[in-house]
């Protein structure tokens, strides 16, 4: 079957999907994006991922290329198009075309949206969840508004790229006062040895994962303990557990931190309840 996206008020062949060269996404990484979960034909938390978009749109004051109402029906299209039940939807917002300068284009000009639905086999992300994944910790090398979506990712790129090549998946992004803001692709985690949740609180340096939200009611109802505060490497070093959170790949216990065992070097209770009671708290739509 071809593979179809949405681009600017058109399905067109995934192979056939363009963007012109002055758009300023391609330009000036001028845009924002969401991800957002599929899982059994529905959407997960969609209203949460929305309105994060409707966030990082306002915070660039850059116009929604479509009503709410409308841009669900288009994404509903493109799932059904590609016949995704399982995988995740990728909605991209940019600030348009116009030749390159700096300074905003005239209102005329009209946002980029570019959407798009890939099918994943949820099997595999379960497989890699039985065994944890690595990470390691890195610099976090970007900008001061990490709590928009941005298309501009290179730090991130950078970042993932260094954890393929020492073997791991995941690179923890470590501040100048050597505390973890969060992962590259994902938000960081750790059970302290009493037990203890602990997450990085919300504020501009990262970004306020939908995930991370819903786990946070998740753990409220199991009557666990959570802090939100900032936590460094000696606490991840001696954490009885760690894992990431995102909407690809849920909770996903991590059991190495720059080549170091985490608790028994295995997924841990914690991170594997949550994993597994997760869908059926989510909002599915
Ligand atoms: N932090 C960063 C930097 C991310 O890129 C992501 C997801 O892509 C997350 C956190 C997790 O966010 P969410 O749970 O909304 O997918």
């Amino acid at each position: 079957m071809s593979k179809i996206a949405y681009v600017n008020g058109r399905y067109v062949l995934h192979r056939d999907a363009v963007v012109h060269i002055d758009d300023r996404g391609y330009q000036f990484a001028d845009g924002v994006y969401e991800v957002c979960e599929v899982f059994r034909g529905g959407l997960i938390d969609e209203k949460r991922h929305f309105d994060r978009l409707a966030y990082s749109l306002a915070e660039l004051q850059i116009v929604a290329p479509l009503r709410p109402e409308v841009l669900a029906v288009v994404i509903r299209e493109v799932m059904a198009r590609n016949r995704v039940d399982n995988g995740y939807l990728y909605v991209q917002v940019t600030r348009g075309v116009a030749p390159r300068d700096h300074v905003f284009p005239p209102k005329s000009v009209r946002p980029s949206l570019v959407v798009t639905a890939r099918q994943i086999d949820p099997e595999k992300s379960a497989e890699t969840a039985r065994k944890g994944i690595s990470a390691v910790t890195t610099s976090d090398l970007r900008w001061k508004r990490v709590d928009i979506k941005s298309i501009s990712l290179l730090p991130n790129v950078l970042a993932r790229q260094l954890a393929r090549e020492q073997g791991a998946y995941e690179a923890w992004l470590v501040d100048s006062d050597g505390m973890i803001t969060e992962g590259a692709a994902s938000n960081a985690w750790i059970v302290s040895g009493a037990g203890t949740l602990i997450t990085h609180q919300i504020d501009h340096t990262i970004l306020r994962g939908i995930t991370r939200t819903r786990l946070i009611e998740i753990i409220a109802e199991q009557g666990l303990t959570l802090e939100e505060r900032r936590f460094g490497l000696e606490e991840v070093y001696s954490a009885r557990e760690a894992f990431v959170t995102g909407a690809t790949t849920l909770v996903m216990p991590v059991v190495r931190i720059d080549g170091r065992q985490i608790g028994t070097g295995t997924p841990g209770p914690v991170a594997s309840k949550l994993r597994a009671i997760f869908h059926d708290a989510a909002e599915r739509t």
